[in-house]
């Protein structure tokens, strides 16, 4: 089943549970607008997409991906979920995304900028600050930002810093984006912790990651600073292992240093497989979608799960975990710290203010624990609902409520 039906099946369950009529979920069933291009550089060529799937909260909002997996139905999925994060997480935008099916790690850097610069080319006229605001997703950083924003300047031939974001601090970046994802996960897996795992310390509690970049690598980094026992973690070649606790800091170092996690000598070498059965407390999923599935999801021992990869799961790998009472914290509010961080960035450019960097990280804690609030609570009335469908729930209800006032 491709993920695209996974999630129409997701939110036909939507209607029993909420009670969502079939009209209103047929409304969401389609993108608002697919652009394709095929990319030319270099005398290569690259598919890439961006696909705008709603703007009734605002403008599209999403990252971009530079993988070679990269496919129509994964880019609409990423800008599905997008849509249901940012109406949960309950900031002003619709939800984007968009993606280039392309390996950037055999690409060097005249490539890389290349390939940027014309992704930017292709697209400016379906994105800006208030069309359609791009952002980092798997593989892109804030340079490949940079390149984008500064080909879409010289296009439009005015500075427009707020047509994306996750940009360098001197382009009108802001610090907070780099680990934002991962904070905004930390305050989620604190929360999940006092509820589900109460009666434990952190150092008892051992925690795998699987993907070591930016969300994995910084989540590792918030939960071994409190206590938490990191007993593995994996990047695309691999995983280590170690059952006293990895040393996250120097583990960090190391693969700063271009290595693979695999080969770090205080541990033992795993496979990626292998990482995601371990008999752990709690399963960081933080590397791309469909880890867990079928094939697999009778071999996961983790009792918690917290998704910062988007859909890391698939639809029927959810059902068989749900039905063994694992609890699973979705990625449309886990890992929404991101969006909610590029979100002030956006209002900071659009206002030309400087806001003070604590007092947004206070923003963005409150807001995280709040969501999560809001969701648990939902959870806990209905009684008859996953995580994932309070969250669904309620990000669904104010989609409507804004085609219904549009309508
Ligand atoms: P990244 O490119 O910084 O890192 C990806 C990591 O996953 C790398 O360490 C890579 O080696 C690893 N990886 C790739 N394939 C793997 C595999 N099969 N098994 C194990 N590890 C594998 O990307 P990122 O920004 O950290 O994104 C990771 C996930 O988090 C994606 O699903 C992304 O959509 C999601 N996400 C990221 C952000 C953000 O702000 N970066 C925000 C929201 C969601």
């Amino acid at each position: 089943m491709s993920i695209v039906q996974d999630n129409l099946e997701r939110l036909q369950a939507l209607k029993e549970l909420d009670g969502i009529s079939q009209d209103d979920l047929d409304s969401l069933n389609n993108p608002h607008k697919i652009s394709y291009v095929e990319l030319e550089v270099n005398n290569k060529k690259y598919p890439a997409w961006r696909i705008l799937y709603s703007s009734d909260l605002g403008p599209g909002k999403g990252g971009i991906r530079f993988h070679s997996d990269v496919s129509e139905d994964e880019v609409q999925s990423l800008a599905f979920w997008m849509t249901l994060k940012n109406s949960l997480a309950d900031i002003p935008y619709g939800g984007a995304k968009g993606g280039i099916k392309f390996d950037p790690k055999k690409a060097d850097r005249n490539e890389l900028e290349a390939v940027s610069r014309a992704y930017a080319q292709a697209f400016h006229q379906v994105l800006g600050q208030d069309v359609d605001v791009p952002a980092p997703d798997v593989y892109t950083n804030s340079q490949t930002m940079a390149w984008m924003l500064d080909e879409y300047e010289k296009i439009i031939g005015h500075h427009e810093p707020g047509m994306i974001t996750g940009k360098p601090v001197e382009l009108g970046g802001i610090k907070l984006r780099a680990d934002a994802t991962a904070q905004g996960g930390y305050f989620v897996a604190q929360e999940m912790v006092k509820e589900f795992l109460r009666d434990r310390q952190p150092e008892d509690v051992r925690v795998a990651v699987q993907g070591f970049g930016n969300a994995g690598l910084f989540m590792a980094e918030k939960m071994a600073a409190d206590n938490f026992k990191i007993v593995a973690v994996s990047d695309s070649q691999g995983g280590i292992y170690n059952e006293d606790g990895l040393n996250i800091s120097s583990l960090s170092a190391y693969k700063a240093g271009g290595k693979n996690v695999g080969t770090y000598s205080e541990g033992r070498a795993i496979t990626n497989a292998e990482l995601l059965e371990l008999d752990v407390d709690i399963l960081v999923l933080a590397a791309l979608e469909n880890q867990i599935t079928i094939a697999n999801a009778d071999k996961i021992k983790a009792r918690h799960i917290i998704e910062l990869a988007n859909g890391p799961i698939d639809l029927a790998a959810d059902k068989h975990l749900d039905a063994k009472g694992t609890v699973i914290v979705p990625d449309i509010l886990a890992n929404s710290g991101g969006v909610i961080v590029s979100y002030f960035e956006w209002a900071q450019n659009r206002t030309g203010q400087i806001l003070d960097e604590e007092y947004l990280k206070g923003l963005l804690e409150k807001k995280m624990r709040n969501n999560w609030s809001r969701m648990f609570n939902l959870y806990k009335e209905k009684g008859n609902v996953s995580l994932r469908q309070a969250a669904y729930i309620l990000a669904v209800r104010r989609v409507l409520a804004a085609k219904h006032w549009r309508s």
